[in-house]
């Protein structure tokens, strides 16, 4: 019996009902549409589900990976041999916590969070309205933009931790730094996040979200499936910048291409590979470095 055989049934064991796919093509999770099947994904339905999914992995030696909206990440053409477990539905609590503090559970998506606090005139999640990922995808990449991020408002996270344990991590513990956290640094699983905000003005909270968007849709090219900003901002300087300094604007392989609108964002004109993202990339990365200097680290993560 291989691995996922002894998988499938040890989950049958303790999560009888668990909804489960095998080869599911991670093309159809994934914002890239890019992806070969994956091994076996669960779908679990409650955090019980989602813990004793990760823990059945682990008692057979297999590494779990949580799956956000798949909106950070590159996954290889071919048979890919993970367990994925999708975070939403199974992590979507959603709750106001005393005053100003907002509960979301790591499958919550962050356009919905955002928008919850604005119903309850919270400010200070606006900047996280127009990223398409979850909150737990959100806090390992302590996501960012338009000058606000995850670490200035997540106060503690939940996590189960690579022994098994489940623990409450606050504050500076979380070691928030440019899209990175002790999350991404220590592969722990995020559960949840308390979320610090402010008291704010309903009406002046949704127009900015709705200011943000509108930035979005002018300077993104939101209408091809990518992944947000390919690259990682090197220290003094824009990845956007340089790349199209070095005249990759457009530039294609195969079906993957250096955006025409924003260099910083790949996008996929139609059936592009894996394959051939990586090959773009590494022309980049290597045009950039001889051209200007800079060190292109990818943001997007790769699962190969
Ligand atoms: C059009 C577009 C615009 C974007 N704009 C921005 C932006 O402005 N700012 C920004 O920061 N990002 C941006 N992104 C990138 C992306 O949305 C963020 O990185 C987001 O935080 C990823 O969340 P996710 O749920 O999609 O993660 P996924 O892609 O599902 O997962 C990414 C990685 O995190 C891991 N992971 C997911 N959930 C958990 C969890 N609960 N616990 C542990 N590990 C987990 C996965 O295993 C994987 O390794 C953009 C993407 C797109 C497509």
């Amino acid at each position: 019996m291989n691995t996922f055989q002894a998988l499938k049934e040890e989950l049958d064991r303790v999560c009888p009902g668990l909804k489960i796919k095998e080869q599911e093509p991670m093309s159809l999770h994934t914002s890239f549409r890019i992806g070969g099947p994956v091994a076996m994904m669960a779908f679990p339905m409650t955090t019980e589900e989602t813990v004793a999914s990760i823990q059945a992995a682990r008692r057979l030696g297999i590494t779990p990976f949580l799956l956000g909206r798949g909106s950070n990440l590159l996954c290889g053409d071919g048979e890919l041999n993970y367990f994925m477990i999708k975070t939403n539905p199974g992590l979507t609590q959603l709750e106001r916590v005393g005053e100003n503090a907002i509960l979301c559970g790591a499958g919550v998506p962050m356009r919905q969070a955002a928008n919850f606090a604005q119903k309850h005139g919270l400010s200070g999640l606006e900047f996280a309205h127009g990223i398409p990922g979850s909150i737990g995808g959100g806090v390992v990449m302590n996501a960012g933009a338009y000058g606000g991020e995850l670490a200035n408002v997540v106060k503690e996270t939940t996590a189960l931790n690579r022994q098994g344990n489940v623990e409450v991590i606050r504050g500076e513990q979380q070691e928030f730094s440019y899209r990175s956290s002790v999350f991404a640094k220590e592969g722990s699983l995020v559960l949840s996040a308390l979320i610090e905000l402010r008291p704010g003005d309903p009406a002046e909270i949704q127009a900015q979200m709705d200011d943000f968007l509108t930035r979005r849709k002018r300077t993104q090219p939101l209408e091809y499936p990518s992944a947000g900003s390919m690259f990682k901002r090197p220290k003094g300087a824009y990845a956007a910048a340089l790349i199209d300094k070095c005249g990759l604007k457009g530039f294609r392989v195969g079906d993957a291409q250096v955006s025409e609108k924003h260099a910083g964002f790949v996008v996929n004109r139609g059936h592009a590979t894996c394959q051939e993202m990586l090959t773009l990339v590494r022309h980049v990365q290597k045009t950039v470095k001889d051209k200007t200097g800079f060190q292109l680290d990818m943001e997007v993560i790769t699962l190969l």
